[in-house]
C-alpha cells in the first residue's frame, strides 16, 4: 500500500478565456503528496488556485495535464469516469452548506442518499445508520425531519460533514468549511473535524485562506501563490521557521494572541504591488513583482522546489544557491 494516499504530479488546470490562446492558469505545475492519516492544509489568497486543486482531485474538472494518483490508482479524469469505490472513498465538504444541501429534502433524505447510492445500508436499518451519522457530528435524531432552512449555518455544515462521512471515506477534502460561518461556530466545526479525523484516521486536504487556523489543525501546511506551491512544511517548522518570502509576508500579517507567538512571528514584511493576473503570470519567479528580496535571476528563471529539511521544501532562488 503506498505511503501517500494522494499523489499529485505536475498538475495543470487551465481555463480558456474569451481571447484566443489565452488561459487562466489556475493550477500551474503542482506537485503535492498527502500521507495516510494526515491533515494537509493548503493555504492561499483568493485566486491562488487552491480550490481548483480540490475540484480537480474530486473529478469536477479534468486536468489540463498531469496526474492524480489515489492509493496508487490513476484518477486523472472526471467523476463520471471513476470507479464507484473511488467515489465512495473520496468525499468533499464545500464552503457554503446553504447551497450544497438540497433545500427540498429533509436531513433524513439528505443523509440516506449516499447510503443508498453506495448500498451501505439495508432498507430496514437506514434510519439507524442516519442517526449514527448525526451522532458522529453531535446532532440528535430530532434533526431527522427538519429541512436545511430550519438549521443554523453551523448545524448545516455539521450535516454536510455527516453526509461526507456516510460512505466512510479514506480521504476528505474540506474546501473552506468554516469561512461562511460565524466565528462563534467555527471552533465547533474545527473541533468536530479534528475529533473525527483522529478517531477514524482518515486523510484530509484542508483548503483555506486562514493561515492561523492551521496552527492547531494541520500536520503539514502548503502555501500556494498564483497556481503554484511556494513552500510545504510540517506545521511547527512552518510557523517557527518560515523560509519563503511570501510565507513570511503572510505570517507577519496574522494577528497573535500570546507573547510566545509574537516572538515567533517574522518581522512585518509588506509586499509591494498587486497580485498579477493568472492570465499573465510573470516570467521567472511569479512572486518577483511583489518580492522585496528579488535578484536578477528571479526575473527570468522559475525556481525549482528545493528540499530544505524532512518534509520541508521551498521554491525560491534564495535557497537554490545553498
Ligand atoms: Fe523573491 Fe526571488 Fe525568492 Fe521569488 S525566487 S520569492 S522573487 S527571492
Amino acid at each position: 500500500m503506498p505511503e501517500n494516499i494522494l499523489l499529485i504530479n505536475k498538475l495543470k488546470k487551465y481555463f480558456p478565456t474569451t481571447e484566443r490562446d489565452r488561459y487562466v492558469k489556475a493550477v500551474d505545475n503542482v506537485d503535492l503528496a498527502l500521507k495516510r492519516g494526515e491533515i494537509l492544509g493548503v493555504v492561499g489568497e483568493s485566486g491562488s488556485g487552491k480550490s481548483t486543486i480540490a475540484y480537480t482531485v474530486m473529478g469536477m474538472y479534468s486536468p489540463t495535464s498531469g496526474q492524480i494518483l489515489f492509493e496508487g490508482q490513476d484518477i486523472s479524469c472526471e467523476t463520471s469516469r471513476r470507479p464507484m469505490p473511488v467515489k465512495k472513498d473520496l468525499q468533499i465538504v464545500f464552503q457554503d452548506p446553504g447551497t450544497s444541501l438540497n433545500p427540498q429534502r429533509n436531513i433524513l433524505q439528505i443523509l440516506e442518499l449516499p447510503l443508498k447510492v453506495h448500498r451501505l445500508a439495508d432498507p430496514d436499518n437506514t434510519i439507524r445508520k442516519v442517526i449514527e451519522l448525526l451522532e458522529m457530528v453531535e446532532l440528535s435524531e430530532e434533526y431527522l425531519y427538519k429541512y436545511p432552512r430550519a438549521l443554523g449555518g453551523g448545524e448545516r455544515q455539521l450535516v454536510a460533514i455527516a453526509r461526507a462521512m456516510a460512505t466512510g471515506p479514506k480521504l476528505m477534502i474540506l474546501d473552506e468549511p468554516t469561512s461562511a460561518l460565524d466565528v462563534s461556530v467555527q471552533a465547533k466545526i474545527v473541533n468536530t473535524l479534528i475529533r473525527l479525523q483522529s478517531e477514524l484516521g482518515m486523510s484530509c486536504l484542508f483548503i483555506t485562506h486562514d493561515l492561523s487556523l492551521m496552527r492547531n489543525l494541520a500536520h503539514r501546511v502548503a502555501i500556494m501563490y498564483l497556481g503554484k506551491i511556494m513552500e510545504v512544511a510540517p506545521t511547527q517548522d512552518f510557523f517557527e521557521r518560515p523560509l519563503h518570502p511570501y510565507t513570511q509576508m503572510l505570517l507577519s500579517s496574522i494577528p497573535v494572541i500570546s507573547k510566545e507567538e509574537e516572538t515567533l512571528k517574522p518581522d512585518r514584511i509588506t509586499a509591494h504591488g498587486e497580485i498579477p493576473s493568472p492570465v499573465d503570470i510573470p516570467p521567472g519567479c511569479r512572486f518577483h513583482t511583489r518580492c522585496t528580496l528579488a535578484k536578477d535571476i528571479c526575473f527570468t528563471q522559475e525556481p525549482d522546489a528545493i528540499q530544505i529539511g524532512p518534509n520541508h521544501s521551498v521554491s525560491c532562488h534564495l535557497f537554490s544557491e545553498d
